[in-house]
């Protein structure tokens, strides 16, 4: 992924050319700086693959007009869940809470997804849903999960061509930390789960942003 950068001085100075004179072939800027068209190379190719420049053939370099936080805006919107995703961990609806306890322990994650016998989604468990459950006095062993989890069709999903950005916004929106990805099995109501998104995920990916963009 190519972000827009800081621009140096030369690229400034090959920007304010082309936006005075573009379309502009790349020998001509070269002789505007009084430099060879391979010196010039890397900088017009930063300069177009962050998106400030635009080149076709035969006509030339111009200039898109595009702010960086344009550019910004529009590379953070582009990124898929695909991406990202993390694998899913799942527990049978049959499980008991204590086999989900260990399972979220022994995987480390912080949400279960819970599937049907035809490995359908069929819940989601979360942290404090197990907490939760555990504060009574009961036998862990004996509470079906499926009477403590958030079932479906109540259940925030994604799919893997959905854009990273929108699921930030549900994880806000719906105060969750994790949406499981499912196969995009458009009309049918029961969902095969191939992923998870989490906050985690989408902090990796506001990580990869910023050390990307240093180049
Ligand atoms: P925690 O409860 O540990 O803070 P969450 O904020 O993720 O974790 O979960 C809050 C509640 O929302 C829980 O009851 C959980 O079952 C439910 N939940 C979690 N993820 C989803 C989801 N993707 N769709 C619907 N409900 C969810």
């Amino acid at each position: 992924m190519v972000l827009p950068i800081e621009l140096n001085d030369r690229q400034e100075r090959i920007v304010e050319i082309v936006k005075d004179l573009g379309p502009i072939t790349g020998e001509q800027i070269a002789d505007k700086l009084d430099l060879t068209r391979a010196t010039l190379r890397p900088d017009l190719a930063i300069l177009t693959m962050s998106g400030y420049l635009d080149a076709r053939p035969r006509v030339g370099y111009f200039y898109t007009g595009k702010t960086s936080a344009q550019l910004l805006t529009e590379k953070i919107r582009q990124i898929k869940v695909k991406e990202y995703l993390s694998l899913p961990v799942v527990v049978q609806e049959s499980a008991n809470v204590y086999d989900a306890i260990c399972t979220m322990f022994l995987e480390d994650v912080g949400t279960l997804f819970v599937v049907n016998k035809e490995s359908r989604l069929a819940g989601v468990l979360s942290r404090k849903d197990l907490l939760r459950a555990s504060m009574g006095n009961q036998e862990l062993t004996s509470i079906p999960v499926n009477i403590i989890m958030t079932r479906m069709p109540n259940i925030t999903m994604c799919t893997k061509e959905d854009l990273l950005i929108e699921v930030a916004e549900k994880l806000i929106d719906k105060q969750i930390d994790a949406v499981p990805v499912i196969k995009d099995t458009s009309g049918e109501d029961a969902y095969e789960v191939i992923g998870r998104i989490t906050k985690t995920n989408i902090t990796k990916a506001l990580v990869d942003f910023s050390s990307d963009a240093i180049l």
